[in-house]
Formats: structure tokens, sequence, C-alpha cells
């Protein structure tokens, strides 16, 4: 398996879209004409013009030849980057370096796969899956969505169109919001990942999110028995713990 380079690329802001929550569709093209390669599952960086650096996974599966990306940013008010980062959007110019990340798949492996998902975590699963839902090898895919309300899902009906004898979408909302009128399952993500266990240990497991989340989903997996070797997250690397 090839580690590709980094290198930096201008790109147009193609579309900017916004979906649900304060969370919008990108898309992107280079001045180059294609993208680097990269593997499903990693991630850019976008480029301030103060020098600073966002992270963003690229929601798009990878094909040879790419000449757009997708990315689902969410716009946080509280952050000075989120601010400055939506203002060069706007201006429809921006500088990124990709890949990056090695939470990705090369290859689809002959075993279930789980992805748990918080929020705009759900771009890095949905480069995965996509490209997992190509390769006519592939076992169970679980994909388990987490939102704090069913607004949260910003795109409601992609993994209903995945959905198969093999793709089993699990959306689950944190705040029990019976006037909202969710008839689905509500609590914590892990909480309802553990419920499974029986459907889905011995899963390889990806996990996307903060870096709380992701680590509180870990141990409450590994003291259920769910191996730590097959649980994978770019969180370990970018945030490890002390
Ligand atoms: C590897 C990586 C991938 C990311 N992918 C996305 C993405 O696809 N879409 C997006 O809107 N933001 C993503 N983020 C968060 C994004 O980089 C920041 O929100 C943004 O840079 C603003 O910076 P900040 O320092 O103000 O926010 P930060 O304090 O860095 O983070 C703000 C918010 O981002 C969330 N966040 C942190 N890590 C991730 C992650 N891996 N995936 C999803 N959310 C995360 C946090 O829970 C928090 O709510 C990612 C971060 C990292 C490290």
């Amino acid at each position: 398996m090839q580690i590709n380079q980094v290198s930096t690329q201008s790109c147009q802001v193609a579309n900017l879209q916004l979906l649900s929550e304060g969370v919008y569709r990108v898309i992107l093209k280079t001045h180059q004409g294609y993208f680097p390669d990269y593997w499903a599952g990693q991630y850019l960086e976008i480029v301030l013009t103060d020098g600073e650096a966002c992270a963003f996974s690229i929601a798009s599966p990878p094909v040879p030849g790419q000449k757009e990306l997708e990315l689902h940013i969410q716009k946080l008010s509280s952050s000075t980057n989120s601010i400055k980062l939506f203002n060069a959007l706007e201006q429809g110019n921006i500088s990124i370096r990709m890949p990056k990340g090695q939470c990705f798949l090369a290859s689809v492996p002959a075993k279930p796969l789980v992805f748990i998902a918080a929020g705009t975590g759900f771009a890095q699963m949905k480069s995965m899956i996509e490209f997992s839902l190509k390769n006519p090898g592939h076992k169970d895919i679980h994909l388990y969505w987490g939102a704090r309300s069913p607004e949260g899902f910003y795109m409601p009906n992609l993994p209903i169109h995945w959905a198969s004898s093999q793709f089993h979408y699990h959306p689950v909302v944190s705040d029990a919001l019976e006037q909202a009128g969710w008839k689905g399952r509500h609590g914590l993500l892990f909480e309802a990942v553990i419920d499974d266990k029986e459907l889905i240990i011995g899963s390889e497991i990806f996990i996307s999110g903060s870096p709380q989340m992701v680590y509180a989903t870990f141990d409450a997996l590994v003291a259920k028995n769910f191996q730590a070797k097959n649980i994978h997250s770019d969180v370990f690397a970018y945030a490890p713990r002390s």
C-alpha cells in the first residue's frame, strides 16, 4: 500500500450549500485539473491566510483523475478559525494540503465493517462506505450515525439510498425528543452499538468525531470485549492520550 505524498493545491469553491444545522456541503475544484491521489477516509487541511490550518474529512470516495472533492463543514459561530474559513469559502478561492491521515481503507477487508460517526464525522464514513459498496466482495456494513436532534442528520436520504441486505443504517438521536416525533433509537451512540454486540462483534470498527467522543466510544467497546486492535480512528494519531 502506497502512502501518497502531501501536496498543496489552490482550489475554486465550486459550490457551498447549506444542508442543515449549520452544516455545509462544499464542492472544490482544483486549478491544477486533478486532485492528488488519496485513500477513502483521508482528510485535507484548508490553509487560512494567516497560515493556520483546519482539517476536514474528504467525503467523496477516490476515483482516478479526481476533478472534484466534497467536504461537509460545520459553521461554528464561536470559532475564530471557522469564521475566517467561511469568509475564504465565500470569496471562492482557497488553498488545501492533502492527503492526510492514517485511518483509511486502501482495500475492502473480508470482514464486516462498522462505521460510528458523530455529526460531521459522517463525512469520513461516507467516503469509506461508498468505496466499500463499489466493491462486490464487501461483507455486511453497519453505519451508526449520532446526532443531538433529527435535524443533525444533514443528509437524511443518503444512508436510506444505500440500504440493502448488506448495508444497515442505525441513526441514533442523543436527546429524547418526543415532541419532534422521533420514533427511532435514542441515547448515547456507543450504547446503541453495544446493544447490537451479537450482530457486529468481530467487525473492523471505525470511529469519527471529536477526541472526547472517540475515546468514550473506544473505552465503552473495549470494556464490552470488542478487540482494541479492530478499532480505528484518526484521533489516536492526532490527539493521543497522554
Ligand atoms: C482530522 C479531522 C477531521 C475533521 N473533519 C471535519 C469535518 O469533516 N467537518 C467538520 O465540520 N469539522 C471537521 N473537523 C473539525 C474542524 O477541523 C474544526 O471545526 C475547524 O478546524 C475549526 O477549528 P476550531 O479549532 O475552532 O475547532 P475545534 O475545537 O478543533 O473543533 C470544533 C468542532 O469540531 C469537532 N471535531 C473535531 N474533530 C473532528 C473530526 N475528526 N470529525 C468531525 N468533527 C470533529 C469537535 O467535536 C468540535 O465540535 C475535523 C478535525 C480533524 C482534526
